[in-house]
């Protein structure tokens, strides 16, 4: 049915690709290409004669719009998945946007150098009118949306799982549950252990930077900015047990607080150890999570891109890590002019995923979404020109595909709320 340019070959993008090529009569054609060419070639030999799928490998720069331009050109295809980091969003969309040609992605747009003066001036701008300050927004991708609605093409942002998949929960649960949400909590635990003191289970340092920034929620129609990991709660999850989480500002709370209409309150959790919070602040206190490059022996180098060479790479988890994962949404709102609450949630087993595709239920559950998303502009069930997030489109299909792709979902009425 279709051909893809997958930009990107790490923790989250192997799996995605071992995804498409389960579902070879989607995925007829891939070309991987990503910086180290040799991870994309390694992947191949590992998936082929063990699919239908045909699959081509390139190096690329993705900071180089030019450079993916061409190769769009010279491998047509009908969507470009990027799987990279949020730093090439906005290089890959302008190609994308040159080539007339669809786009998705797993995370929104941040700087790689949040000291560059010309981003510093919006980024002040943003904190002032908005009232958060966490490197990444949606208003950069967003700026595209009329550019992409004229070209006649489509950009999907954030198909992993959170951001991703808790907007289809938000989407079905508006459809299918309530006439109205007043609240949404986000929880997202991790009841995996890989042994280690301290590693991160994505990209280091796209994580650190959004787990150390300050936390902030929405609320009657304002952003509430606290700091980072003052609000505590503790949940007994399913399947996993009972949890501390912290409240951290997340992509997602932007789009939705516009577009789930009058929505109250929208906060986001995610679970952390106590060996984890205590390497973080210390690690933060010596300066180590600086963005900002530092002269060393006469070599400029980047404080977090240093200690990112230092920790284990987060695809090297998968054999380690046992335990399970449980992501979801707890929604309160009305039904019938009844007062009603609502559950949905996914739980992942670490030891599961690394069977089935090497790696840890992390990428797993980004990766799976992210093929499903590139599902669905494929196969044309969510075809509308412009720039969107998940729950802007129709979440039957996807939650459909979810359970079919393995990452089931399960629904509770009665859950215990947050504090
Ligand atoms: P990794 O660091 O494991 O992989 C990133 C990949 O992108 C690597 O293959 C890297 O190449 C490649 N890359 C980096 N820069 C460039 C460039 N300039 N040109 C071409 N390729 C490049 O990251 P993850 O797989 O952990 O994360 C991937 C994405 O998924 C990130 O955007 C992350 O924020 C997002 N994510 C989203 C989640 C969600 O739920 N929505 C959850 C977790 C992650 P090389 O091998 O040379 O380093």
């Amino acid at each position: 049915m279709g051909r893809v340019l997958i930009i990107g070959c790490g923790g989250v993008a192997s799996v995605a690709i071992q995804k498409c090529c389960q579902n070879s009569a989607v995925f007829e054609e891939i070309m991987i290409a990503s910086r180290t060419k040799e991870k994309c070639d390694a992947l191949r030999e590992k998936l082929e004669g063990r699919t239908d799928t045909k699959i081509t490998t390139a190096r690329i720069d993705a900071d180089d719009k030019d450079a993916v331009a061409a190769l769009i050109q010279q491998y047509k295809p009908d969507l470009v998945m990027n799987i990279a980091l949020p730093y090439q969003d906005l290089t890959i969309m302008e190609a994308c946007l040159a080539c007339g040609v669809n786009y998705m992605d797993t995370a929104n747009y941040e700087p790689e150098d949040t000291s560059d003066p010309a981003w510093r001036a919006v980024y002040d701008r943003r904190c002032r009118e908005e009232g958060f300050s966490a490197y990444f927004d949606y208003s950069w991708q967003w700026a595209y949306r009329k550019k992409f609605e004229e070209a006649g093409i489509t950009a999907l942002l954030g198909s992993g799982f959170d951001p991703g998949v808790t907007q289809a929960y938000c989407a079905y649960a508006l459809k299918h549950v309530f006439d109205e949400i007043e609240t949404i909590d986000i929880l997202d635990c991790n009841g995996g252990d890989h042994g280690y003191a301290f590693a991160t289970n994505f990209n280091p340092e796209i994580n650190l930077r959004e787990v150390s920034a300050p936390g902030s929620y929405w609320e009657n129609g304002h952003w509430v900015e606290v700091p980072a990991m003052s609000i505590r709660r503790t949940y007994d999850f399913d399947q996993v047990g009972r949890k501390d989480m912290y409240l951290l500002h997340h992509e997602e709370i932007e789009s939705l607080a516009k577009n789930i209409p009058g929505v109250k309150r929208i906060r986001f959790f995610m679970t952390f150890g106590q060996s984890y919070l205590d390497h973080m602040r210390c690690l933060e206190d010596v300066g180590m999570l600086s963005t900002t490059p530092i002269l060393y022996e006469g070599k400029e180098i980047v404080p977090i891109q240093f200690l990112k060479a230092l920790l284990p790479d987060p695809a090297s988890l998968g054999p380690r890590t046992k335990g399970k994962t449980n992501i979801g949404c707890i929604f309160t709102g009305k039904k019938d002019g009844k007062q009603k609450t609502y559950y949905l949630y996914n739980v992942c087993d670490h030891q599961a995923c690394y069977k089935e595709v090497g790696s840890q239920a992390i990428s797993y559950t980004t990766g799976v979404p992210a093929m499903i998303g590139a599902m669905m502009l494929l196969t044309g069930k969510w075809n509308k020109p412009g720039v969107y997030t998940v729950e802007e489109f129709d979440p039957d299909p996807y939650m459909e595909a979810l359970n079919r792709w393995g990452l089931p979902w399960q629904e509770s009425d009665k859950p215990v709320l947050v504090e």
